[in-house]
């Protein structure tokens, strides 16, 4: 398997971390502070083409794959995990599940307006009473007529405060449990749709988050993506690229933890000398160092195969490999977080150093997309199902 990048991705990651550090690593603070997204961010990245990666040209998309857009994802974490967040969850939960799943005419309809950012995508799973087990929602779509009527809620949505389209989850057969979830597209200003107030939380601040409430929410049954009650094949490809994407968010996460921490360390000086001459500071710098390049391999791994079980190659194999590079990644970009902020001492718990709000960024990515328990059962269940010589 070869992570040689082409001259394009090349290029695209060189200009993406340019862009990042001249335009946002000087805002990056404040957006934390104030919880907002940089002004006017959608519209730039559609110009860039950030937008439309992973999505074909016929629907103003960029093409590429998945591994450039993981690339992408890496770049914009280093300097804002937060607006990484936000993207990922526009571009990948919402835009490539719907080039993934929907049909001709939704893809015709919804995509050119993601891709330039004209339009802001979400996904909505979670729920107030169902998480981790995301076929125990309990949001209702029950026909009537040429609609759908939707009544429930959807919990922790990223872009819900901002969100023009969603892509989300519902029940269509109570009794059939996974075989009785319907996925919708919902659009703003559809009666009965809204959004619930901005929640605050602890990181990625400048990432809106929110409820979406359907009251009575009136949905063409033409808005179905995919089959009526076969929702759980839309949910199921989509996690496994979303994994790999948020891994991505962890690397990014990870390197600039380790980049705050090293930097810090050969400029602190202690018994006259620099911390970075203590074998115990070069130790926790070597740890940092070893895992996230181990983080690397295993993603870059994943989405090299994420694209091949696009292509119609070994589809299998990218549930558990994801799995685990969603997992590992997360708890390396913890441990960097945690071991910088320790190497930088009482000034890392200020929020004058950047490093607190990496550390803080960190946790989401073992919570978010399934958490590190709901990880590790499905690489073992995937161990587990297909034996030794997996
Ligand atoms: C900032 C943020 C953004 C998010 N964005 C989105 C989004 O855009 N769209 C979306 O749909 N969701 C989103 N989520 C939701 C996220 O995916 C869920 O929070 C996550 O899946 C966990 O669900 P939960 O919070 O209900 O925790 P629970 O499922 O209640 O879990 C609580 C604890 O129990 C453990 N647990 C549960 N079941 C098991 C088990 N079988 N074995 C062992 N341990 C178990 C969990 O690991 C966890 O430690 C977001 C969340 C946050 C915080």
């Amino acid at each position: 398997m070869d992570f040689e990048l082409t001259r394009e991705q090349k290029m695209i990651q060189k200009n993406v971390k340019e862009f990042m550090k001249k335009e946002i690593a000087p805002i990056a603070e404040e957006l934390d502070r104030e919880c907002h997204l940089p002004e006017g961010i959608w519209q730039t990245f559609g110009d860039l083409g950030l937008l439309g990666l992973g999505i074909p040209e016929e629907y103003d998309g960029s093409g590429m794959d998945k591994f450039t857009f993981t690339l992408v994802v890496e770049q914009i974490a280093r300097i804002c995990p937060g607006l990484a967040l936000s993207y990922v969850a526009h571009s990948n939960l919402c835009a490539h599940n719907i080039e993934h799943n929907a049909s001709e005419a939704q893809k015709q309809k919804y995509l050119p307006g993601l891709c330039s950012g004209d339009r802001i995508g979400c996904l909505g799973l979670t729920e107030p009473g169902a998480g981790s087990d995301a076929v125990g929602i309990q949001t209702t779509a029950e026909r009537d007529g040429n609609h759908f009527v939707i009544n429930g809620s959807k919990m922790f949505i990223t872009n819900a405060p901002i969100a023009d389209i969603a892509l989300i989850y519902t029940k269509t057969n109570m009794e059939k449990k996974a075989w009785g979830i319907t996925a919708f597209i919902v659009e703003k200003g559809m009666p009965g749709f809204s959004a619930g107030p901005k929640i605050d939380k602890m990181g990625h601040r400048c990432s809106p988050t929110s409820e979406l409430i359907f009251n009575d929410c009136r949905v063409p049954v033409e808005n179905i993506v995919g089959e009526l009650d076969a929702g759980i094949n839309v949910m199921m490809t989509g996690l496994d690229t979303e994994r790999v994407a948020v891994a991505g968010l962890s690397l990014g996460i990870g390197e600039t933890a380790l980049e705050l921490g090293l930097k810090y360390a050969k400029a602190r000086h202690q018994f006259n000398q620099p911390i970075s001459d203590f074998q115990m500071v070069k130790a926790k710098l070597a740890n940092m160092y070893t895992e996230i390049e181990a983080a690397r391999g295993l993603i870059y791994r994943a989405a090299l195969v994420a694209d091949q079980a696009d292509r119609g190659g070994k589809g299998t194999e990218i549930h558990k490999l994801a799995a685990a590079a969603i997992l590992f990644a997360g708890e390396a970009a913890n441990r960097a977080a945690n071991e910088s902020l320790q190497l930088h001492g009482g000034y890392g718990y200020t929020t004058e150093y950047p490093i607190n709000r990496f550390y803080r960024d960190a946790k989401l990515m073992e919570i978010g997309a399934g958490t590190s328990d709901i990880r590790r059962l499905v690489v073992a269940d995937e161990l587990i199902k297909r034996g030794p010589g997996y």
